[in-house]
């Protein structure tokens, strides 16, 4: 297994504690790397912002190159990288082999012809005399910090528009799960020149924020919980670096009278518990209408309950465990909150599995209110709650009326509804009749607390670049 990090070119073991890095799916110990030491992160960055100096005037054509070489390589040893990620995160082997290494592939090959197509707009004469344009320039060395949750995808989103607008990168994976990051690193090493891209490995503390805080270092990227954004924004204010933030959700689902319920059922039944509903976009917060209210919450309760959990190996396993043993009980907190709640009914799930891993029944939750905990808070577990609803006033009202602002969704057979609906929802990202679909081309990111700055897109490459003016006199 790989766990040296990635520092200027050179595989070097970490130097600082070591760490114990968990099979989720058994509860055991799969390997113990050491953090990088605060030389390491420094060393990490100091080669990171040497190289930024070659590395951003090249073409886009030769930085196209390199990461569609990378794309071809993740692609080749798709089936080895699948399992690290399985056994790192407990999920589906098959779901990480099919779902999240061609997408991972994807977001590469994308952003290798995104950066062909960066333009600054046109050039023109602002001033008699004079002639301006607008150039989009590369920022310097990037701190990307990734979460658990999609390692290698996360660590996707975050390096390759990155670089390909030009700038250098050290990244840090998280410290639960290290694996396709630190096999990442060595597949990279050949490809990238040294010290564009690097690779460290450690906790927030001892790693995240020495690199986040580092003079050299001119923006931020973080996908993880907003109490880390939070963090990271004020350790550093004083040096007034660009940040790009993602951050959580609590996605409402909005289902009206006249939708498809199988439909929507069915979507719920997949992107509420995809992942074991540690997904920033889980579809967890569900509005149902008043006549459908019933049948709603019955056929969702049956095809919740019929959702298999299991050993990531399994073919048929549809639902891991959750990451950590604490993070289950963060989850379980949560429901027994809720059903302590006399309104609350629990249809289906509710509790802990026992045994070796950390799995949670799929459960679903009805009754629930506006104001209760489990409908404002994000449980990043196979939890949804279903709220009635009256008009569409009411559900525009509720849906709005959250911290988050990451992704919704609404399901109806009425398309002037539709768009009337979408048009006012608060939220990067509304799908109609459909939940938690990403492609490369299109931007995800948040508003509110969910945060700012755009993954994917030709979005997600400008955010990594600064708009420069340059006037020329004639
Ligand atoms: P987390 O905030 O605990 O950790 C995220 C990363 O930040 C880890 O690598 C961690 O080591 C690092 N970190 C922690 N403290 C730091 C510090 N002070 N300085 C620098 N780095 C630090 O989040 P998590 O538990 O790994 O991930 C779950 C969260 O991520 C959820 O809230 C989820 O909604 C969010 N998420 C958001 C998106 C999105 O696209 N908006 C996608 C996936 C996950």
């Amino acid at each position: 297994m790989q766990t040296k990090l990635l520092i200027n070119g050179q595989l070097v073991a970490g130097e600082g504690s070591a760490y114990t890095v968990i099979n989720p799916a058994q509860g055991s110990v799969l390997v113990e790397i050491n953090e990088a030491s605060e030389a390491q992160v420094d060393s990490a960055v100091r080669a990171a912002d040497l190289a930024f100096e070659s590395w951003s005037q090249t073409t886009p054509k030769e930085r196209s190159h390199l990461l569609l070489k990378l794309a071809d390589a993740i692609e080749a040893h798709g089936g080895e990288l699948a399992t690290l990620e399985s056994d790192n995160c407990g999920k589906p082997y098959h779901a990480a082999l099919n779902d999240e290494i061609p997408a991972i592939a994807d977001v590469f090959r994308f952003f290798a012809g995104a950066s062909r197509c960066l333009s600054g707009s046109a050039a023109g004469e602002y001033l008699p005399g004079h002639t301006s344009m607008i150039r989009r320039d590369p920022i310097g060395v990037v701190a990307s910090i990734a979460p658990w949750n999609y390692p290698l995808m996360m660590v996707a989103w975050k390096i390759a528009p990155a670089l390909a607008a030009g700038n250098t990168v050290v990244l840090k994976p998280s410290e639960q799960t290290p694996l396709t990051a630190l096999r990442l690193a060595e597949l990279a090493a050949p490809i990238f020149p040294a010290g564009v891209l690097n690779i460290l490995f450690g906790c927030g503390p001892s790693v995240g924020t020495p690199l986040v805080t580092h003079p050299k270092v001119r923006m931020v990227s973080l996908t993880g919980s907003i109490a880390t954004g939070a963090n990271i924004i004020s350790s550093t204010s004083d040096s007034v670096k660009r940040m790009h933030m993602e951050l959580g959700g609590k996605a409402p689902v909005i289902i009206f009278d006249d939708a498809d319920i199988d439909a929507a059922v069915e979507g719920i039944r997949t992107f509420g518990f995809y992942n074991a509903g540690q997904d920033c976009t889980a579809a967890c917060r569900i509005y149902a209408q008043n006549d459908i209210y019933e049948r709603f919450v019955e056929k969702l309760g049956k095809a919740v309950s019929t959702i298999k959990y299991g050993k990531q190996g399994d073919p048929s396993t549809e639902l891991g465990p959750l990451i950590t043993a604490q993070h289950r009980e963060r989850v379980a907190g949560f429901v027994e909150r809720a059903i302590a709640q006399p309104h609350i009914r629990l249809i289906t799930g509710g509790k802990s599995v026992p045994g070796h891993g950390f799995f949670f029944e799929p459960t679903v939750l009805a009754d629930a209110q506006q104001d209760d905990e489990i409908v404002r808070r994000e449980v990043f577990g196979p939890v949804v709650s279903v709220t009635r609803f009256e008009n569409e006033a009411q559900v525009v009202a509720w849906a709005n009326d959250s911290d988050y602002g990451l992704a919704s969704s609404l399901w109806t057979a009425d398309v002037g509804r539709a768009h009337r609906i979408s048009a006012r929802l608060q939220y990067g990202c509304t799908w109609v009749n459909t939940h938690f679909m990403l492609v490369s081309e299109m931007p995800h990111g948040g508003q509110k607390l969910s945060g700012y700055g755009k993954d994917m897109s030709m979005y997600g490459l400008e955010d990594y670049t600064c708009i420069r003016h340059v006037m020329f006199k004639h």
